[in-house]
């Protein structure tokens, strides 16, 4: 489970961002997480692990929302671009198990929105 790492490496992310844009007195409100189909990052567990790593920090009442973006890839044998989770990861027209992922494999922070605090 490495959700556990991601998840302790974004509150290092937020640190760091916090201050290069100078706002430390802005409070982290809402963090929008978009999770690839094929990054292997599960977002149950995703969310399990903010909750455990962000607790007694300043980002406990941080809400974290997960958007799922699709994952494709390319069949090596024939071609075809096909959604690795819809076909049982083989390929749908010729059965071969060689793909190579093509998008989607990617957890990416969307947005972060702070407010100031007064
Ligand atoms: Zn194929």
């Amino acid at each position: 489970m490495h959700e556990l790492g991601l998840c302790d490496a974004m509150l290092k992310m937020l640190d760091k961002i916090l201050a290069e844009e100078s706002a430390a007195d802005c409070k982290v409100r809402r963090v929008v997480l978009e999770i690839g189909e094929l990054s292997g990052v599960v977002p149950h567990f995703m969310e399990e692990s903010w909750k455990a790593v962000t607790d007694r920090t300043l980002y406990a009442d941080v809400q974290l929302d997960i958007c799922t973006v699709p994952g494709y890839a390319d069949c090596l044998d024939c071609g075809a671009h096909l959604r690795p989770v819809q076909s049982g990861f083989r390929c749908p027209e010729c059965g071969g198990g060689k793909l190579k992922p093509a998008s989607g494999t990617d957890m990416t922070i969307q947005s972060i929105e702070v407010w100031e605090e007064e």
